[in-house]
């Protein structure tokens, strides 16, 4: 059962990695089949190395438990499922510890948008959730931690694909896309563009990308009127 999704998560994984985004076993990708309602997700603390599609973990998106896998899913699997079940747009989900994102989150900040690199990718700032409280910590903490990114895109307002991540408080980013391909992929821009911001803001604290720009550079790529790349 779902064998082409099992290959598709695996291969954004191993993809992950590659990227040199995460390092030892930081990291996990999931994808979703919305039409059986199963998750296919990366084994809890496997090493990406000889990683291969039968290692993939389905869990069944409602109920939350495995279906399928002869390994436990991700510790944060429920965080995932989270937010398979508030947005109905996603199909796939990056989580990393990439080192400049989390420096944004630990230091509670958004990821402003600076420059074009950032606009091509994300229609604004990626947002940095509120701190979870100790009762959330103490409590189901990785659904908890899908809760207060559900809470932080609803506050802000914006199409869950045009800012397609968020970075939570203390901890780090989680990305999403259309499958779980482009969910790598836009982890590792998000990663990159906070690099960018950083040294962008270590030059001139001041630093501002004026709205018109914004626009003209995320609607080049996305939206009914969209003229970048081939057709
Ligand atoms: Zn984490």
């Amino acid at each position: 059962m779902l064998d082409a999704l099992k290959k598709a998560v695996c291969d954004a994984n191993l993809e992950l990695a590659a990227s040199g985004v995460v390092i030892y076993t930081w990291g996990n990708v999931s994808g979703i089949d919305r039409d059986s309602g199963q998750m296919v997700i990366k084994p809890s603390g496997i090493p990406y190395q000889g990683m291969t599609p039968d290692d993939m973990v389905v869990v069944d998106v409602e109920t939350g438990r495995r279906t399928e896998g002869k390994w436990k899913p991700s510790s944060d699997t429920p965080t995932h499922l989270a937010l398979y079940r508030a947005f109905p747009e996603i199909g796939g989900i990056t989580h990393t510890h990439s080192v400049h994102a989390v420096a944004f989150a630990q230091a509670g900040m958004d990821i402003p948008a600076l420059g074009t690199t950032h606009a091509d990718y994300f229609h604004g700032p990626v947002p940095c959730t509120r701190s979870l409280s100790r009762e959330e910590v103490e409590g189901p903490y990785e659904e908890n931690t899908g809760r207060v990114i559900i809470e932080t895109v609803q506050a802000r307002g914006q199409e869950v694909l045009a800012v397609p991540g968020v970075i939570v408080r203390n901890h780090g980013p989680f990305a999403w896309g259309c499958d779980a391909a482009e969910s790598v992929y836009h982890a590792v821009v998000l990663e990159t563009v906070a690099e960018m911001a950083w040294k962008t803001l270590w030059l001139n604290p001041e630093s501002q990308l004026p709205d018109y720009i914004l626009d003209r550079h995320y609607f080049r790529k996305h939206g009914a009127n969209a003229y970048y790349g081939q057709k």
